[in-house]
């Protein structure tokens, strides 16, 4: 987005960053084992092709890496306040802007409010009792202890089998540390190769016109690639079979039977393992467990049998609340409702981006943005573009633009047709909070090129801002 705002000599803006520096997710998480888990060259700035990425599925530290450099390269860093959290913000009717205060208690005053505020960026923890008490040290995935050596003499804990536990599991397995992982679902998990680069793919992405073949094939690829999700039949069976035949690599048939899904391929999503998690948690130093955990005690993880397993490092790799949004942020609309009465059912919006009532607000990534299917890069692109649109069209006609409400109902009601047959329903997943609807694009991706490549006045309050209550 700042870059996009950027190139627009007519606006200014402000990136306002609650930490001291830019990279979000890769920022924050710096577990051992974090590979990026689509293709690099799927997760790069359009703007800005990356020719040298080390590996297939780059690692964490180097995606954050590449956004240092482009940030710098770019002169985003001099738009950017860092330490700086917004707590609230506030639609003004009489003037038709965004009121935004700092948690400081600092003030200013804007016409557009963009939410950046990512999706998976709020650690949780587990609800289980006497977290407290553990007398070893314990911390969330997202915040890495990285004092803490990787010693065999250590006894390590993983809490959690989503995409982080297994990640980590894997890394600490072959570091020869001593882990047990508490496994209360067993998930799908995609075994696959992660090469390094060869001087001549990345010197062939360089000779003229190769990068964009390159891209589009990519692009095609993943389109064709991702119709099992959608709906039932050949190719997701044989998907199934594909994924249940990684198991086959484990001799222990209890161990066997303890890893195998018991669900549908795809509902949650799918953990990648670059260096054969089945065959890590094999190696001596490595333990799954699958007793209910009954609660954490000062020397580890007692079990619903009273068996304790006995720990010196507890990690919760227990993931992030993905339903909050840029909560806890105080934002009030139009009419002084709070978008947390709004969203106090379920969260929703219009196409991603916008929520009636919030006049010149604009999400990137929000609910039933393409968070399965789509890559980031690529979803943002179609919604950042759509985004640059609309605030072109209320500053030509002197207004604010919000959905509205019939336009969102209409879209949700075209989400909801969607889902049934796709895999995201039918098993207990962070997409969904149990009773509304997931909050992912269920629609085949080139449909959300297609979404926003239209305006739609239609769809749109254009109001002048006087025309606005403030009740
Ligand atoms: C461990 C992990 C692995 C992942 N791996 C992949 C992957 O392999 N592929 C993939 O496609 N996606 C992956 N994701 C999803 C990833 O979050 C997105 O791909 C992407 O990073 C989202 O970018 P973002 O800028 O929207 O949000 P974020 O990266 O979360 O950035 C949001 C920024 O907003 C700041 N912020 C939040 N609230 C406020 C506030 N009130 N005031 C000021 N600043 C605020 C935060 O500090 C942060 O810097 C992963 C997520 C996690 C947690």
């Amino acid at each position: 987005m700042a870059e996009m705002l950027q190139r627009r000599a007519d606006i200014a803006f402000t990136v306002y960053e609650k930490a001291g520096e830019i990279g979000g997710t890769w920022r924050d998480n710096t577990y051992p084992g974090l590979f990026v888990d689509v293709l690099s060259r799927q997760y790069e700035f359009l703007f800005q092709p990356n020719y040298d990425w080390s590996r297939k599925y780059a690692p964490q530290a180097e995606i954050l890496a590449y956004m240092q450099k482009v940030a710098r390269e770019r002169g985003w860093y001099r738009h950017i306040r860092f330490n700086t959290e917004i707590v609230a913000a506030r639609f003004e009717a009489g003037t038709g802007k965004w009121l935004l205060k700092t948690a400081t208690g600092e003030t200013d005053t804007v016409d557009f409010f963009v939410v950046a505020t990512g999706f998976l960026a709020k650690p949780t923890y587990p609800d289980i009792e006497a977290r407290e008490s553990f007398a070893g040290r314990a911390f969330h995935s997202a915040r890495w202890d990285h004092s803490i050596p990787y010693d065999n003499r250590l006894r390590w804990g993983v809490i959690g089998s989503g995409c982080s536990g297994i990640q980590i599991t894997e890394a600490l397995a072959w570091k020869n540390v001593n882990v047990t992982q508490f496994v209360r679902r067993p998930q799908w998990i995609h075994i696959r190769e992660n090469p390094h680069a060869t001087w001549w793919e990345r010197m062939k992405l360089r000779l003229p016109g190769q990068y964009q073949k390159r891209q589009r094939e990519l692009w095609n690829f993943i389109i064709a690639g991702d119709a099992w999700r959608l709906r039932p039949g050949p190719e997701r069976e044989a998907m199934e079979r594909e994924y249940r035949s990684y198991l086959d690599v484990i001799r222990d048939p209890v161990l066997k039977q303890k890893l195998t899904p018991t669900y549908h391929l795809g509902c949650t999503r799918i953990p990648k393992s670059d260096q054969n998690y089945y065959e890590a948690v094999q190696r001596p130093n490595v333990a799954i467990e699958t007793r209910k955990i009954a609660r954490i005690v000062p020397e580890g993880v007692a079990l619903g049998d009273g068996t304790v397993i006995a720990l010196d490092v507890l990690v919760y790799a227990t993931g992030f609340d993905t339903h909050t949004y840029m909560r806890p942020m105080q934002v009030i609309g139009s009419n002084g409702v709070s978008i947390d009465e709004v969203w106090k059912e379920n969260v929703f919006s219009y196409g991603g981006v916008g929520v009636p009532g919030f006049p010149n607000m604009f999400l990137l990534y929000g609910p039933f943005a393409p968070l399965n299917n789509v890559p980031v890069p690529i979803g943002l692109e179609h919604e950042i573009n759509y985004i640059l649109r609309l605030m072109d069209e209320a500053r030509r006609r002197g207004a604010t633009v919000a959905p509205t409400a019939e336009a969102t109902e209409r879209f949700r009601a075209r989400i909801r047709a969607a889902l049934p047959g796709t895999v995201w329903v039918g098993c207990k997943n962070w997409y969904s909070d149990g009773e509304g609807t997931p909050i992912l694009w269920p629609l085949p991706q080139d449909q959300h090129a297609d979404f926003f490549a239209e305006t739609r006045l239609d769809d749109l309050d254009f109001l002048p801002s006087s025309q606005i209550s403030s009740s």
